[in-house]
């Protein structure tokens, strides 16, 4: 069971109410595949390489899942793949490790991430950000990424 709450500095987030073992699917990450004519601009837009075509799956369009809610982490807990089912290509998010209860799910963006602001806000240990971050958190007050979603 998961849930969709505030995570500080980062806007929504997703919190796993109970454990997760290692190598499950955790969440869907729906939205519109795309080949090309994609907003290159939108954060929620993830690529995969399928028989050697790139597309691009834009998670802010079409059936919106608590996938998209899914930040960043310099060392995710999970990771994103995805698979054909019934000719369907499905993107989801797999657990790396074992994930305990109240742990905020995360996943590396990869190398194509842009940081909204000025340094990333993972916190994770390894973080090339991290002293950055942690001078961002001492001057600033966390907000919620009000542009769109459930509202409180
Ligand atoms: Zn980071």
């Amino acid at each position: 069971m998961m849930s969709l709450v505030p995570q500080p500095y980062l806007g929504w987030g997703v919190r796993s109410m109970l454990h997760i073992p290692k190598d499950r699917t955790v969440a869907l990450y729906g939205g519109l595949l795309l080949s090309d004519d994609f907003d290159v601009k939108s954060r929620y837009v993830v690529s995969m390489e399928i028989d050697g075509k790139r597309y691009f799956l834009d998670g802010n369009k079409g059936p919106r899942t608590l996938g998209i809610y899914v930040n960043h982490s310099c060392d995710p807990n999970c990771a994103m793949t995805w698979y054909v089912y019934k000719g369907t290509v499905m993107m989801v998010i797999i657990s790396l490790r074992r994930i305990e209860p109240l742990e905020y799910l995360s996943v590396d963006y990869g190398p194509t991430y842009e940081i909204n602001g000025p340094c990333c806000h993972c916190g994770a240990a390894n973080c090339p950000d991290l002293e950055a971050f942690r001078e961002y958190r001492r001057t600033t007050i966390p907000t919620i990424n009000s542009g769109w979603g459930p509202s409180l």
